[in-house]
């Protein structure tokens, strides 16, 4: 497999401000088209340093991605750089300064004189179009390495590898194509589901993981002679019902489509997410077919109030217990007039646990037609990670009721 290095470059990277997210993106996305990730470096904005850096990769790997470095400031230095690295001079690109122009006019607004900087390029260097933002990329054949300098601004780096350099990498390397199966799975860690895995891969099979809190995706990058379905099922085998959906959107998205198949319509009681599960639902088009409304019950008289939960039963239980969850799913049901009434109550921390109910009791309950079910997890984390996954314990909760498992 041809080996790749990547260069961020940014004084903001070496003192911390700003964490270099480009890079892993970078050789996560390469990876999956069969390229080996060699090298990460951060360098700042200092002109020897990447000279040295973009002459070292070059000569040691055939291909380089270097981010960063090619605004309009003094501090941009990756064309001076790659000029010097190189033996080449630098001078204006005409394709690059009416790429540069272009993106003034389309906005309406006058060029600043300084930005004439961004079409200075190394003499051999190819232009590539960045369709986002102001700075052309450009690309240099050295030897027989290729290197893509890149913007260091995250979104406009990404649409160029998408772009540019991804479809030229496959072809410079005639990298078979692969077909990318994601499967989406709720209440597995990624760990687990890496253990459940072992021994999948065989030939033409890659398999990928990715925490995507509170999911966790499993990638199936697949030759294109393969049978996906049969391979999709044999995972269903290892990891079950933890799996929602395969190449589909999220979570909130899925239960959405089951109510919107049979009729059926859903409100929530939330204490502790505070709304969370309601707005992920929302978040959905067309979620007004389902969602009729939800209610943020934090208090305990607001619990009272809006869900009619009994006082006594929240003096008995506590608020964050299982009659009280299913006296509030059963309660906002039935204020709402709704097939499915979702709830959840528990304690997010970091303050608020005791011994018999830490700091991540949470109580789920969902009525609906035929009953109502509990269940009480733990997620001993801090307070952001127990909200989410609690918005996807709930969600997932509704998801496996709807489709008959539970
Ligand atoms: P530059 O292209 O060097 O002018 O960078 C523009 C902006 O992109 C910087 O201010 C950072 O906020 C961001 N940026 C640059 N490099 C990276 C990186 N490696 N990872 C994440 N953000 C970056
Ligand atoms: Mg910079």
């Amino acid at each position: 497999m041809p080996r790749f290095d990547v260069i961020s470059q940014g004084e903001e990277l070496l003192s911390g401000s700003t964490v270099d997210t480009n890079a892993g993106w970078v050789c996560h996305e390469l990876a999956q088209i069969g390229l080996e990730p060699g090298r990460v470096t951060v360098v700042g904005d200092v002109l020897d340093d990447i000279r040295d850096v973009l002459g070292e990769s070059a000569a040691r790997v055939p291909v380089v991605i270097c981010t960063g470095g090619l605004g309009p400031t003094s501090d941009d230095l990756t064309s001076e750089a790659a000029a010097a690295a190189f033996g080449q001079a630098l001078a204006t690109n005409a394709e690059a300064l009416a790429q540069v122009e272009e993106r003034y006019r389309a906005r309406k607004r006058e060029m600043p004189p300084a930005n004439r900087k961004q079409a200075v390029l190394p003499t051999e260097a190819t232009v590539l179009e960045n369709r986002l933002g102001t700075a052309p990329g450009f690309r240099m054949e050295i030897g027989g390495a290729v290197l893509y300098f890149l913007p260091g601004v995250p979104y406009e780096m990404k649409a160029m590898v998408m772009e540019h350099v991804i479809p030229e990498l496959r072809a410079r390397f005639a990298l078979p194509p692969r077909r990318t199966v994601v499967i989406r799975c709720m209440g597995i860690a990624e760990s687990v589901a890496a253990q459940k895995m072992e021994g999948f891969e065989r030939a033409g099979v890659i398999v990928g993981y990715r925490a995507h809190m509170p999911e966790v995706h499993v990638k199936l990058h697949l030759a294109p002679e393969l049978d996906g379905a049969a391979l999709v099922l044999e995972v269903r085998e290892r990891l079950g019902n933890v799996i929602f959906g395969v190449d589909c959107g999220p979570l909130a998205e899925v239960v959405g489509q089951h109510l919107r198949a049979r009729g059926e319509t859903i409100a929530t009681a939330e204490s502790c997410t505070a709304g969370r599960i309601a707005a992920a639902l929302g978040a959905i088009p067309g979620a007004s077919d389902y969602l009729l409304g939800g209610a943020v019950v934090y208090s305990n008289a607001e619990k009272v109030r809006q869900c009619g939960v009994d006082p006594d039963l929240i003096a008995a239980h506590g608020a964050v217990s299982e009659p009280v969850a299913r006296a509030l799913a059963e309660g906002i049901r039935a204020q709402v007039g709704t097939t499915w009434g979702l709830a959840v109550t528990g304690i997010a921390g970091p303050s608020g646990g005791s011994p018999d109910k830490p700091v991540g009791t949470v109580h789920l309950a969902l009525a609906g037609p035929s009953g109502t079910t509990h269940r009480k997890i733990s997620l001993p984390f801090e307070r952001e990670r127990v909200l989410t996954f609690t918005v996807g314990a709930a969600l997932d909760l509704l998801r496996r009721t709807l489709e008959g498992d539970t």
